[in-house]
């Protein structure tokens, strides 16, 4: 698999923290589950995280703590895990369904009950629903999801098919990383169905006028 489109560093940072929302850490943990690229960066912001909390005691720390931290960070021999991905292997063996989604879908996309929104666009919610969206869609062929900007933050990531934006082009591992300066409209352009999952910190904000109809009754 070669994965174009990455997490980007903000992403990467408050996931380590713990401080994203169940739905935008879920889908950063299955790119990370997909990217080994990805996986060594996030260990790297963990490491920091977890070695800045180590320095918040009550007395004061010197100038040179961090530059501490980070050596004692370099010394270790055993590389430092991902919680969230190393209680399972990263992906089951000939599945489609990256690790840390089996939880919520089991381990194959054909055991979901899709519902349908327009006809070749089909979505199934997770339960997972606080503070923003989280939820897969299928799209088929040549199909195109609404256009559309957002409030906060969006994580989409490409678990089958492909599809194209304005940005570029998203296969299988690609996750596009948007925050809520960009109206794109995502067309699917594989010979397959295209799954993504997608997780927003804030409502999806249509810019048509057939998407701010359908808003009541897609959700977003
Ligand atoms: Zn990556």
């Amino acid at each position: 698999m070669s994965i174009r489109h990455h997490l980007d560093e903000a992403t990467l940072l408050s996931y380590a923290a713990g401080s994203m929302s169940q739905g935008m850490a879920l889908v950063t943990a299955c790119h990370l589950a997909m990217c080994s690229a990805c996986r060594k960066r996030a260990q790297h912001s963990e490491a920091i995280g977890g070695a800045l909390m180590e320095t918040l005691t009550p007395s004061p720390i010197s100038d040179s703590a961090l530059d501490a931290v980070l050596a004692a960070i370099e010394a270790q021999d055993e590389p430092i895990q991902v919680e969230t991905v190393r209680s399972k292997p990263v992906r089951p063996v000939d599945s489609d369904v990256p690790a840390p989604l089996t939880d919520y879908i089991g381990e194959s996309f054909d055991e979901i009950e899709w519902k349908r929104i327009v006809p070749g666009v089909y979505y199934f919610d997770l339960p997972c629903q606080s503070g923003g969206v989280s939820r897969l869609l299928r799209i088929a062929p040549g199909k195109a999801m609404l256009p559309h900007t957002h409030e906060g933050n969006e994580l989409t990531l490409v678990l089958k098919g492909s599809f194209t934006d304005e940005i570029g082009r998203f296969a299988a591992g690609d996750i596009a990383d948007l925050d809520d300066q960009i109206e794109h409209q995502p067309l699917v352009d594989s010979s397959e169905d295209c799954i993504c999952l997608v997780a927003t910190d804030a409502p999806l904000k249509f810019t048509t006028i057939l998407g701010r109809l359908m808003q009541p009754m897609t959700g977003f």
